[in-house]
């Protein structure tokens, strides 16, 4: 089979770049590993953040900087803000159905959040999305996960698939964008789906791509025991934090308190229940909170909280990838015929830390100019192999969540990174026999990806912590990795 583009993954990044690439002409395969409406998009509840207009963008700028302590490129971040409002009128011609006032989250200065059903934004925008993927160039293969990218050379041409059956297929293609989203599922306690096993990040890595910065693991601040998320737009409209001891703390880490950047707030978190305990979040400020705030409501019921009469408990839970596969402002990775986009890459939005409500953002920004590329740089995919696949027996993943935990956590130090290094190197993959198997060797992948940029990174930026290097260094560096090169610092 052939088609000018072949989409990997249908979250926000994916399908985004699947309509704008049928709306082109173009023969679209999107191929995605469980059904169509998957990923983190679907469970996104905070919402979008855009500029509110002209005015407002120095502004969200100037935040998602600030959040990104000098490792974001500010020509990045300026580029995509710029097309920001042309992406929601977009939304609002295909029927996303915003509530009217945008809202204010952590690190933000001022209300530009949108959100949609109150706080089921990512559900309401997949769910828009996919109502207009239809039409004559598209195939979608659910249930088809991609194992490892096929190459010409250099060039990927496409990508090889296991099949719902339990077969192999491969497919090729003119070009091939990654959108696999995240790698949440290696530590023990996350707010990522099942899906977010970093397969995108492992591809591409096998197949030669340059990653980078992937040490930068956002910890969600106020999780529930469960892994079930309360969203930041709940601190940002009235909730407040308190230790074990009834205190309210946040005041004594950051000016903006609760609503600090994450990375400040999940260490304060840390360190408060380490000192008292534990951490609770106090809901009951926010009026009228199951209408405004259904999904939390659920969340905190099914975890056996009731929160309009006390205080639920919370911890940091593993969120977003803020590092991945290096491309630039057009998705373009270092491999030719490979593209890359959302949680997947490291475009150079996020810095050392995600601003809120930028990451659905960039999906939609940098799935669009992606597909654009993508399909100008299509060529006839001619024969090319596939990169090897690789296989963990799935028994493993506790002890590699407790070494993520253990030493790729909130707080780092050397001896126990080199230690967690140490233990990896006792799980040796071997060829996949089945999709359990390549999904925990990906997760063993990614972490040895997190475990080895922490080790190099010998500073404390955002949301990476080294207890032994507790300063920011001078200058802000990228951190790169590929295939048997040792890490490398690319200063900004
Ligand atoms: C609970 C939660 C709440 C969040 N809230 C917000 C928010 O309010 N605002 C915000 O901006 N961000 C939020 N985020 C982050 C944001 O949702 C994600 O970063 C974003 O949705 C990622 O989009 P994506 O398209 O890159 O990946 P995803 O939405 O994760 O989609 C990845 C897709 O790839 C598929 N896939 C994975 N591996 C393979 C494979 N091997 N082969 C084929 N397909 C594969 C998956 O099945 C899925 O379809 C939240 C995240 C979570 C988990």
């Amino acid at each position: 089979m052939h088609a000018d583009l072949l989409i990997i993954g249908s979250g926000v990044a994916g399908t985004y770049a699947a309509l704008t690439a049928l709306k082109a002409g173009a023969r679209v395969v999107l191929a995605t590993k469980g059904a169509l409406a998957s990923g983190s998009t679907r469970w996104a509840q905070g919402g979008i953040a855009f500029p509110q207009g002209p005015t407002d963008l120095p502004h969200h700028l100037e935040d998602t900087l600030t959040a990104g302590r000098g490792l974001s490129e500010p020509q990045v971040v300026q580029s995509l803000l710029e097309e920001a409002l042309l992406h929601k009128e977009r939304l609002l011609e295909l029927g996303v159905p915003f509530d009217p006032t945008p809202t204010r989250e952590g690190g933000h200065r001022r209300p530009r959040v949108l959100h949609a059903w109150g706080d089921a934004t990512g559900h309401a925008l997949l769910s828009t999305l996919l109502k207009h993927l239809h039409g004559e160039g598209l195939e979608v293969l659910e249930h088809h996960a991609a194992l490892a990218l096929v190459q010409d050379g250099a060039r990927v041409v496409g990508a090889v698939f296991w099949t719902p059956g339990g077969g192999r297929r491969t497919i090729r293609a003119g070009a091939v964008l990654l959108a696999t989203g995240g790698l949440g599922r290696i530590y023990p306690v996350t707010t990522n789906p099942h899906e977010a096993t970093g397969d995108g990040f492992a591809l591409a890595y096998r197949a030669g791509a340059v990653l980078r910065d992937m040490e930068f693991i956002q910890f969600h601040p106020t999780a529930l025991p469960t892994g079930g998320l309360i969203t930041e737009a709940a601190r940002g409209e009235g909730a407040l934090l308190v230790n074990a001891r009834g205190e309210r703390f946040m005041p004594r880490y950051a000016p903006a308190a609760e609503l600090a950047p994450r990375d400040v707030v999940a260490r304060a978190i840390y360190l408060e229940a380490k000192r008292t305990g534990g951490v609770f979040l106090d809901l009951r400020p926010i009026p009228n909170l199951p209408r405004r705030f259904p999904t939390v409501w659920q969340n905190c019921l099914e975890a056996g909280h009731d929160p309009t009469r006390a205080p639920v408990p919370v911890h940091p839970a593993a969120h977003y990838a803020i590092g991945g596969v290096k491309t630039d402002l057009w998705g373009r990775t270092t491999l030719p015929g490979l593209f890359a986009v959302g949680e997947v890459a490291s475009s150079g939005l996020h810095g050392a830390n995600r601003l809120a409500s930028n990451s659905l953002l960039e999906g939609l920004v940098m799935g669009a100019r992606a597909a654009q590329a993508a399909l100008e740089e299509s060529v006839s995919p001619r024969g090319g192999e596939a990169t090897e696949v690789p296989g963990l027996d799935p028994h493993a993943l506790p002890e590699l969540r407790r070494i993520a935990h253990a030493s790729a956590g909130i707080v780092r130090e050397r001896r126990e990174l080199e230690e967690g290094l140490e233990r990896l190197a006792r799980y040796r993959p071997r060829p996949a026999e089945t999709l359990l198997e390549a999904e925990a060797a990906n997760l063993r992948t990614a972490l040895e990806l997190i475990l080895k940029g922490a080790l190099f990174r010998e500073e404390s930026r955002g949301a990476h912590y080294r207890l032994d290097h507790p300063q920011e260094a001078p200058r802000p560096y990228h951190l790169e990795q590929a295939r048997g090169a040792v890490p490398r610092r690319v200063p900004l």
